[in-house]
């Protein structure tokens, strides 16, 4: 196949993003433009930090090999001589298992030189980020890469045209550019039977919380939580679902209302939430949703980049306003303001993780309004901590 055919029958095969956008990936593959005479550059995102997400490490871990043969395919659609992987520092078995793995493949001749005497040639780089969730965002993911303080870009440009080095560069998450060999090998169709038709094909989701059997599980697109639980061994014994995240802490939770929305993007999209990272978080009655929330609010103040004042002071005053109701100092009031300041943040910050610390504020405020009241008429939270394990 020439590199034109690669991309175009994925493009076919409809493989979207697996990194939380869900961007058709042939798509993006194309945007790269062709004859510019600049180096082009693939840059896989193994940055995964987001709460309840943990596929592509498990993936990294058990199958390296998936990922860099879907490298060497998607460089050669591309016509890139060079690929980053940007990988969580912070998981040093990983990040040796990859370097193995890279190692392997250049000894076996499938990286490096005039590949298997293709004429082609292709370096792969495996470098370490240094653990900040921000250099997940993909501009943030290049400054850092090239050496500079992490902080998201504006876009446009989009990477495809003005990347790593100001060159065309293609993002892509490691569970995207890892299923493109399955693709080519079994073939568009096999692909395109399972899922939907709109999102196709087979994904990782990485079931957490109060459930019997954690872990990550291998299934269609579209399929339901409930499904998935049916098959996984349910909630933990004697226990009910309260809440969950369809895609980490950065979409809205959905409630026991929500097991039979289908997990793909237009499912999920239509119920009110998204699909994101498919980090499904499961909460039982014992989880006091004000504590989750506050937790969660902590941990994007303490990532937030600073860059842009809505998330920088926004997320700061969300987590001084949840620690007073969590610890019974909360007013009634507060519940405006935290409704006012999640308000100012959301689609006024200047990447996605101001939007993803609003959305467990909103959709908490829409399904559980009465906890928070509790929390405040009763000063102090109602639930016993001893009893929910989702903090230890
Ligand atoms: P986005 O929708 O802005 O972009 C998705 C991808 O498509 C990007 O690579 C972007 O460059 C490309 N793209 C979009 N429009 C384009 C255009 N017109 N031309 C060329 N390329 C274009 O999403 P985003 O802000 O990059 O990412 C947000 C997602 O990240 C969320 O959905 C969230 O679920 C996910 N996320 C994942 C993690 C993790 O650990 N994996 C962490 C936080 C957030
Ligand atoms: Fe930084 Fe937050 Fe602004 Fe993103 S939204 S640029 S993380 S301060």
């Amino acid at each position: 196949m020439s590199p034109d055919e690669v991309i175009a029958y994925v493009k076919d095969s409809g493989l979207r993003g697996r990194g939380g956008a869900g961007f058709p990936t042939g798509m993006k593959w194309q945007f790269i433009p062709q004859g510019d005479g600049k180096p082009h550059y693939l840059v896989v995102n193994a940055d995964e930090s987001e709460p309840g997400t943990c596929k592509d490490i498990p993936l990294l871990f058990a199958n390296p090999h998936s990922l860099i043969e879907g490298i060497v395919i998607a460089c050669y659609a591309i016509r890139s001589q060079h690929a980053f992987v940007y990988l969580r520092g912070e998981v040093v078995p990983v990040l040796r298992r990859l370097h193995e793995a890279v190692r392997e493949a250049y000894e076996a001749g499938y990286l490096g030189k005039d590949i298997l005497g293709s004429g082609l040639d292709l370096e792969v780089t495996v470098h370490a980020g240094a653990g900040a969730y921000i250099c997940g965002e993909e501009t943030a993911l290049l400054d850092s890469l090239e050496g500079r303080r992490g902080q998201p870009r504006l876009r446009p440009p989009f990477p495809a045209v003005a990347g790593l080095y100001a060159c065309p560069t293609v993002v892509n998450n490691v569970e995207s550019i890892a299923s493109v060999p399955a693709i080519l090998s079994r073939g568009k169709e096999w692909f395109r039977s399972m899922g939907s038709e709109k999102s196709p094909g087979f994904t990782l989701y990485s079931l957490s919380g109060h459930v019997a059997h954690p872990g990550q599980y291998e299934g269609p697109l579209g399929i339901t939580l409930r499904q998935l639980l049916d098959m996984s061994g349910g909630m933990r014994p004697g226990h009910r679902l309260k809440f969950w995240t369809p895609g980490g802490s950065s979409t809205p939770m959905f409630t026991d209302e929500h097991l039979d929305v289908p997990l793909d993007y237009e499912g999920v999209g239509a119920a009110g939430s998204m699909l994101g990272t498919k980090a499904l978080q499961c909460f039982d009655e014992t989880t006091c949703v004000v504590r989750a929330v506050t937790r969660w609010t902590e941990f994007y103040a303490h990532e937030s980049c600073g860059k842009c004042t809505p998330c920088r002071e926004g997320t700061y005053w969300l987590v001084q306003l949840l620690r007073d109701i969590e610890a019974g100092r909360g007013h009634m009031s507060d519940l405006d303001k935290l409704n006012d300041i999640a308000d100012n943040i959301n689609g006024k910050s200047f990447c996605a993780l101001g939007d993803g610390a609003a959305s467990p504020i909103f959709s908490s405020l829409k399904y559980f309004r009465e906890e928070y009241e509790q929390h405040i008429s009763g000063r102090g939270c109602p639930f016993d901590p001893a009893k929910s394990t989702a903090w230890a």
